[in-house]
């Protein structure tokens, strides 16, 4: 893994413990700074990273503290407080 790779995965990290902690402000700050990173270095973000970070609002999910997730028609819905929803397929 390179160190750009490493960069996001430490910041995802760094966002889900921010957003665990309540830090909404914080996490929305580490999920831009992954984002970023990806970015510039033309790397795709790590699948728990897309699922659990909103496209709208750059908030990092947590699930039954600022999101809510559904299944649907064999899609799982993740609702963001923002208003905005994601669909997945099923697995
Ligand atoms: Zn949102």
């Amino acid at each position: 893994m390179g160190i750009a790779a490493e960069r996001i995965d430490r910041l995802d990290e760094l966002a889900r413990e921010a957003a665990r902690d309540g830090d909404a402000e914080r996490a929305r700050s580490y999920v831009r700074r992954a984002r970023r990173v990806a970015e510039r270095n033309r790397l795709t973000l790590p699948v728990r990273f897309r699922r659990f970070t909103c496209d709208d609002c750059d908030g990092y999910l947590v699930p039954g503290r600022n999101a809510r997730v559904r299944t649907r028609d064999g899609h799982v819905v993740v609702a963001c407080d923002c208003g905005a929803h994601a669909r997945y397929p099923y697995r």
